[in-house]
């Protein structure tokens, strides 16, 4: 059979979770640990990068907020390429690769090349955020919905399904969101969103440094910005959050107009 004949590995396109290496998949971990070239996100840990077998061609994407990362064409033409050489090619991004993971354009480059795509889930920063603090993300009676949304700037202008956010039976869970945090509060509140709606801001979930910052909507809306280079945070906006036994009662009031 001509070399160019052999039979191609389908590309994985892995959620590697949101961190900790336990948390991932044992799919996940098996591909990693057969992996020939890894293309790797900037938020995939130490940990999980050492699983991949010694003389695999790892290769860093970048991918972190405000830093150089490479381009997504660049990074397709890197997946075919190596996939076309018959290499067992990972691609290892942050969480769930179907979330602001960019998994639809990977997967259609590959596709319009002639080669499959496999896709391996991971644990989305959410989830990983709201168990790691004990938070609920639905509750019953309480909350019916989680959105999984970005706000992202358009010309400078946050962009945001501002009426569907004010929903107060929904729990937002908000990537990349929080350096406009307190934008972003004001205004949920100003769609009708109570200003008592508990926040949890949760940055580097799954990490023993995780830290979680409980506020409201309306201590929110007058806190400075977080600041550049921290870890990666999630911001969660609801009702339910304050269903855990691990939520203070008081949590967030003394920012409140008018408390003591
Ligand atoms: N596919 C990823 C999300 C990629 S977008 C997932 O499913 O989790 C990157 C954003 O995800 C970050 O800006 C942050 O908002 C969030 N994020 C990723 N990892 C995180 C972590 N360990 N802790 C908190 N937020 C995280």
């Amino acid at each position: 059979m001509p070399p160019e004949a052999k039979p191609l590995f389908p590309v994985q396109l892995v959620g590697a979770g949101p961190g900790a290496a336990d948390l991932l998949t044992l799919r996940a971990a098996r591909a990693v640990e057969g992996a020939q070239a890894l293309l790797y996100d900037a938020l995939v840990g130490e940990e999980i990068l050492a699983m991949a077998p010694q003389a695999c061609l790892k290769i860093q994407t970048g991918k972190r907020a405000g830093r150089p990362s490479m381009r997504q064409e660049t990074i397709n033409r890197l997946m075919i390429r190596l996939a076309r050489r018959g290499l067992r090619v990972v691609r290892l991004k942050g969480g769930d690769p179907s979330i602001f993971g960019r998994v639809g354009e990977e997967a259609q480059a590959l596709r319009l090349h002639g080669l499959a795509a496999e896709i391996v889930p991971g644990v989305t920063a959410a989830c990983a955020a709201a168990a790691q603090f004990g938070l609920p993300l639905t509750h019953r009676g309480v909350a019916r919905r989680v959105v999984m949304t970005t706000a992202t700037t358009q010309d400078g202008e946050l962009a945001l399904d501002w009426a569907a956010a004010s929903d107060p039976e929904a729990t937002l869970a908000i990537y990349m969101g929080a350096r406009a945090a307190p934008e972003i509060a004001r205004r949920l509140i100003a769609a009708g969103r109570s200003p008592l709606t508990p926040v949890a801001i949760v940055e580097n979930a799954s990490s023993p440094g995780a830290n979680l910052n409980r506020t409201t909507l309306a201590q929110q809306a007058v806190a400075a910005p977080m600041r550049a280079g921290a870890g990666p945070a999630i911001l969660l906006v609801g009702e339910a959050l304050a269903a855990s036994a691990s939520w203070p009662s008081d949590a967030g009031l003394e920012a409140l107009p008018g408390a003591a």
